[in-house]
């Protein structure tokens, strides 16, 4: 194993889109648990892309979150620049571009299971305010009307829900429920032990056909891609509940909509977008949003979209630092890492 950088030698990162969350929790773990590593970071709220990848020149790390932009031309950028190590803040990797890394020689890792709890939770959170209507009773009861009309809702216990994607957010979806009294059912190629004993598996068409919601929680791969599409939709149970925590793609958006429009689909809980990118952690309120599928889905009153925020709690995002720390750290002094997608052996900083 070859170390160019001295131990002592400070490991130059580039944080994007750091929102002062990132930079707080980033920092407490940094000077707390990895003083050695020595690393100096840099924190711009800007999402990684062509135009701002110049601002990583000389250093050895980006990290990055769901929206930056790692395609092959962005990695090509840093690798010129001197970059050798990708670090993402979250579990998904969509956004990067694998196998242009692996071709550079680049080191890639992600945080792959940080507080699963907090997205189950924060899904479990958008089906129950949109089964009890409680963010339009919030607004009525400001507004001095306590009239009930329309907020109906239908008791958790005895529904069926399906989990798409069995990992550990599924999985935890899956425990939260059974509390509820849920029957649950699950489609994932992958089948494990720890679900078959909370429900059973079947097909994604048989799921969407026993549904009262249907959550999912499956990668954004090219397989999953618009997953639920305009077929699949025919499927769903009229009026059944779709959640989506996990990756804007995996819906055919446009299909939604008319699925919502027909009643197919009874409630809609988003805390992704495909389009996400471009609108998503920054404050567009005094903007004229161009997006129409987007200003679409918004006026549905039986629609909750949310801005990516699941992953927001203490726990998680200690976690998600801790762990990125780790990454570094493996980086930097070329030990194995668990965590690395690309270039996980005896790689060094330079
Ligand atoms: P995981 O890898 O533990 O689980 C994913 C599961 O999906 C696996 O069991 C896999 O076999 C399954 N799967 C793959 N292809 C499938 C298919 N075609 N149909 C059904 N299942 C399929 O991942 P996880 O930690 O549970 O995270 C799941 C996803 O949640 C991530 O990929 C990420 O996109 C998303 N996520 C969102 C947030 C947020 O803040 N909204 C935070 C973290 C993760």
């Amino acid at each position: 194993m070859q170390h160019i950088k001295s131990q002592k030698a400070a490991l130059k990162v580039v944080v994007f889109s750091a929102q002062p969350y990132d930079k707080c929790f980033l920092n407490q773990i940094s000077q707390n648990h990895f003083p050695s590593l020595h690393a100096e970071v840099v924190y711009h709220i800007t999402p990684l892309s062509e135009e701002s990848a110049p601002l990583a020149a000389h250093c050895d790390a980006v990290c990055v979150f769901v929206n930056d932009c790692v395609n092959e031309s962005v990695l090509k950028l840093l690798y010129e620049q001197g970059v050798r190590g990708v670090f993402l803040r979250c579990s998904g990797f969509d956004n990067v571009d694998l196998k242009a890394a692996e071709e550079f020689g680049m080191f890639v890792a992600r945080v792959p299971a940080y507080s699963p709890e907090a997205i189950a939770e924060f899904s479990v959170a958008l089906m129950l305010t949109l089964n009890r209507r409680t963010h339009r009773a919030y607004n009525r009861t400001r507004e001095g009307n306590f009239n009930l009309g329309s907020l109906l809702g239908f008791n958790m216990h005895r529904k069926t829900v399906g989990i798409v994607g069995v990992g550990n957010i599924g999985l935890a979806v899956a425990r939260i429920l059974k509390g509820f009294g849920c029957n649950l059912v699950a489609h994932d190629p992958y089948e494990s032990d720890d679900f078959k004993v909370l429900g059973s598996y079947t097909t994604l068409e048989d799921l969407l056909r026993q549904s009262d919601i249907v959550t999912l929680h499956c990668p954004l791969l090219d397989s999953t891609k618009h997953l639920i599409n305009r077929d699949l939709l025919k499927c769903l149970k009229k009026g059944a509940m779709l959640i989506n925590t996990s990756r804007g793609g995996i819906l055919d958006t446009a299909a939604v909509i008319d699925a919502l429009k027909s009643g197919q689909i009874g409630a809609l809980g988003l805390d992704v977008y495909e389009k996400e990118a471009s609108l998503f952690y920054v404050d567009r309120s005094s903007d004229i949003i161009h997006d129409d599928v987007f200003q679409r889905l918004v006026t549905f009153p039986n629609v909750l979209v949310t801005g990516h925020q699941a992953f927001l709690t203490e726990e998680a995002l200690t976690e998600i630092a801790e762990t990125t720390f780790q990454n570094l750290q493996h980086f930097a002094d070329g030990s194995e890492c668990r965590n690395a997608l690309v270039g996980g052996g005896a790689k060094t900083v330079k």
